[in-house]
């Protein structure tokens, strides 16, 4: 997860509007647009909490905090789908799911080595919406949209409502990649690439399937656990329906994020053959002991997910809260190697701008 472009690049320029804006269109608007044909999971998205003053009144916390938290998400809106807020603990302000979500005062201090684009992604366009920065593999940002705002993104900054998915952009990303024989992958990325609608996503993959050197489909996504309705049949029968080998990177903090409907979600992808990885954050207030960790990636084990990258922050404006030492980071891991199977262990890594592959640090 790790791409995403400066409002200065080229490809970070306004596009027209697709039916993705219900994303972050006020409340009002979207309810006038919906239609009766959407699916559930679009259903959810449209419902999401955009209000900081509705989400402290569903969870029971005290509505002063609701007015800071509406000051602090100016720039990067708070986006909370009902199917997230249910696993959140009431009245509890230390909740690891909540703490995820909540535009804290905190936000809004300027910390010294906090940067709008910490992992200088602008620097590796292979043309619009395409990324390379490792051998073989690259990376495509299908929309700016998601189904959560995470308060850590280093994203944060990226003018959202001004990314939906074109297919203008996609085709010069495929015509790229039909030409460039060394690329074996193609990661969807974004935003979150399953926020788009199956019928586009299909198209999409029949034509990287097209694509003679192309042997995976990637897919980074944060959607199974926010918005578990999203594996339908229409998607698996995309994502498992080509030759290309699928892969799932799916991203989960904490062990409480795992319920029984992420749990069915995942268990059918599994069952269609798709390989699931996970990557975390690792997150002041959130996951940050060895208990946390522990539990997380045992939980993924025995849903079958495989625990993929353990990421040390990006350091974006905003998030300097959120930060853990590598110190700390390296503590954890030493502990999570004694306690766990190996390969429940996941990898601790940064993103080093400018190295050829993401950097371990323990
Ligand atoms: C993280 C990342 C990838 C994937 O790297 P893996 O180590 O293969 O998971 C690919 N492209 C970009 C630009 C990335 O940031
Ligand atoms: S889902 Fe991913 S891209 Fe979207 S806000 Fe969360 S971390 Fe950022």
């Amino acid at each position: 997860m790790v791409v995403w472009p400066r409002s200065d690049s080229p490809y970070a320029k306004p596009l027209p509007q697709t039916e993705l804006s219900i994303l972050t269109s006020p409340e009002s608007a979207v309810r006038a647009r919906s239609t009766a044909t959407s699916a559930p999971w679009q259903r959810e998205l449209r419902d999401s909490i955009r209000d900081p003053r509705r989400l402290f009144e569903a969870l029971g916390l005290p509505a002063e905090l609701a007015a800071e938290a509406a000051a602090a998400g100016a720039d990067f809106p708070l986006f909370v789908p009902p199917s997230y807020l249910r696993r959140i603990e009431r009245g509890n302000l230390a909740d690891p799911l909540f703490r995820q979500v909540w535009p804290a005062a905190a936000e809004t201090e300027s910390v010294v080595g906090f940067t709008d684009d910490p992992v200088e992604d602008a620097a590796f366009a292979l043309r619009p919406g395409l990324l390379q920065k490792y051998a073989g593999r690259a990376l495509m940002v299908v929309t700016g949209a998601c189904a959560i705002h995470c308060r850590y993104c280093f994203r944060r900054h990226f003018p959202y409502d001004e990314s939906p998915p074109n297919e203008r952009v996609w085709a010069g990303a495929v015509e790229t990649l039909r030409n460039d024989p060394t690329i074996e992958e193609i990661i969807l990325s974004g935003g979150d690439p399953l926020t788009v609608v199956d019928s586009r996503l299909a198209r999409l993959a029949e034509q990287f399937a097209a694509i003679p050197h192309l042997r995976r489909l990637r897919i980074h996504t944060r959607l199974p656990v926010m918005i578990p309705s999203r594996v339908n049949d229409e998607l698996l029968a995309w994502l498992t329906g080509t030759r290309l080998t699928p892969v799932m990177v799916i991203h989960s903090n904490h062990a409480q994020e795992l319920d029984a409907e992420v749990a069915a979600a995942l268990r059918r992808l599994r069952e269609a053959g798709v390989l699931l990885l996970n990557q975390a954050v690792l997150l002041r207030g959130v996951n940050d002991t060895v208990d946390a960790q522990a539990d997380l990636n045992l939980r993924l084990i025995d849903l079958g997910v495989t625990p993929y990258y353990l990421n040390q922050l990006d350091r974006v404006r905003g998030s300097a809260h959120f930060e853990v030492s590598v110190e700390r980071g390296r503590e954890i891991m030493k502990e999570l190697r004694r306690r766990l199977p190996g390969y429940a262990v996941p990898r601790y890594v940064q993103d080093q701008p400018g190295a050829a592959h993401k950097v371990a640090l323990a």
